[in-house]
């Protein structure tokens, strides 16, 4: 008998039509003859809404938490109310949102009194948007025939205690999965799991970060050994490139795990990028299929790179990003400056997201997030203040109105020419390019292009993603 991983993100659980398509998917694949793990986000909209909620209760702000868990509990007893039969399961999820409620705003008075919330509070708070779903989800399988039960992740799911982007510690969330879950699924349970949290070996809880519960369903398909693992969303699957940006968009029927990782990195919101890292090494094929179209196949995200004409399979951009460029006549051969200001950049709280050096190092470039590039560059001017002033480095210069656009496609590797022909697609649009960069995978190339130029640029560069993909 084989386990599939289903994970279920925030639309796909955010309204009680969207659950009653979730309760007909996983027992579609329960009656098949699988086990089913399932996995979920918090309704849409309710973790933005919570971390708005701590920010309010920082600031004293009572009416803003309490109307947060008013609303909160009013829209997880409507679903439950929708969904499910009057009956003891019903009530007894009722009390338990109610309870989870009360101990959010209990956090929220103390937060209040204290007047700060810390990344740990903030987990804390956070997490019962999970929580909630989560029981709510369990509850309606369970009225509808299948046997099922909500837990907290932070049972098995163990964490370092970096709050608000935790890491798991794999052998201690191994030997927990093999403890509790793998005998609760033996015995015929489906259990509902709460995506994105987690818990330090302590026992307090964590979150995996924004998006991050697409992680713990990787995290989970693995320790499980699952057969596949089913991202369940509102789009068809992974798609050649933002169809807001261009209405040609197709999606793609396979993708590589590789090309998924960099279309995550480099601003795809298929997937949060960490998703692959936990099934690549087991083999473990990935599915991201749409919740409200269930009997579409979706996009296989799989091992090899799929033999065929296709150079660039799709074309991903990143906004709100800043491009620095650190530069200098005595920077020349001197080494360190590089590291140096990378590890400013660090102590910043920054990452990078894209470098690139010219070979006459008089300068080079990097991009980071938008909201931290002064305070980089401030980083670096404190970090590199002697070579500033022995005039070492002239300048360290901020442009904020830039986006990188990135083409993916692992048929690049090895395939002369891709470069050649993206940069003069560039060139005959009359696009001007501010730097270049390749991976060393050969998996993507990305270059920098002022804001102004993005629609112009991912549309040009994706009539050459639609040459080779079917329609
Ligand atoms: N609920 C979390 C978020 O909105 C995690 C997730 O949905 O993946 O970021
Ligand atoms: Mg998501």
């Amino acid at each position: 008998m084989k386990t599939v991983t289903m994970k279920f993100g925030g639309t796909s659980v955010g309204s009680p039509e969207a659950i009653s398509n979730l309760v007909d998917i996983v027992k579609a694949e329960h009656d098949s003859g699988s086990r089913v793990i399932v996995v979920v986000s918090a309704m849409s909209g309710v973790t933005d809404s919570l971390l708005s909620a701590a920010k309010a209760a920082a600031v004293g702000n009572k009416w803003g938490y309490l109307s947060t868990s008013e609303k909160l509990r009013d829209r997880h007893e409507d679903t439950l109310n929708i969904l499910m039969p009057p009956g003891r399961v019903r009530e007894k999820t009722i009390s338990q949102i109610k309870s989870l409620l009360d101990e959010f705003t209990e956090i929220c008075h103390a937060v209040s009194i204290l007047g700060e919330e810390t990344p740990r509070i903030a987990d804390a708070i956070v997490s019962y948007g999970e929580r909630m779903s989560a029981r709510v989800v369990a509850a309606v399988l369970k009225s509808k025939g299948i046997e099922s039960t909500a837990f907290d992740a932070g049972d098995f799911l163990v964490t370092d205690d970096h709050f608000q982007s935790a890491i798991p510690v794999w052998e201690e969330t191994q030997r927990r999965v093999n403890e509790k879950l793998i005998p609760a699924i033996m015995q015929g349970i489906t259990p509902v799991i709460t995506g994105f949290i987690g818990a330090t070996s302590t026992g307090a809880i964590t979150t995996l970060g924004r998006g991050g519960s697409d992680y713990s369903g990787a995290i989970f398909a693995a320790a499980t050994d699952s057969a596949e693992l089913v991202i369940w969303t509102d789009v068809d699957g992974v798609m050649t490139t933002d169809p807001r940006i261009d209405r040609r968009a197709r999606v793609l029927p396979y993708v590589s795990y590789q090309e998924v990782g960099e279309l995550a990195f480099y601003g795809a919101k298929v997937l949060h990028p960490k998703t692959v890292q936990p099934v690549l090494d087991k083999g473990i094929p990935i599915r991201v299929r749409n919740t409200f179209n269930p009997t579409y196949a979706g996009t296989l995200i799989g091992e090899m790179g799929e033999p065929s004409a296709t150079i660039i399979k799709a074309v991903t951009s990143i906004r709100n990003i800043s491009l620095l460029t650190v530069s200098g006549k005595g920077m020349i051969g001197v080494p360190g400056i590089a590291g140096r200001t990378f590890l400013a950049t660090a102590n910043a709280g920054a990452s990078i997201l894209m470098i690139s050096q010219s070979s006459s190092e008089q300068s080079f470039c990097f991009l980071v997030a938008d909201a931290t590039a002064e305070s980089v560059k401030h980083s670096i001017e404190t970090h590199l203040h002697e070579e500033i002033a022995r005039r070492d480095i002239d300048r360290v210069d901020v442009r904020d109105d830039v986006v990188i656009i990135t083409a993916v496609g692992a048929g690049m590797a090895g395939t002369p020419g891709v470069a050649g022909r993206v940069f003069s697609v560039m060139g005959n649009s009359g696009i001007n390019v501010l730097s270049i960069a390749q991976g060393s995978s050969e998996c993507s190339i990305s270059f920098v292009v002022a804001e102004s130029d993005l629609e112009k640029a991912v549309i040009k560069l994706h009539d050459l993603a639609l040459e080779s993909v079917p329609n």
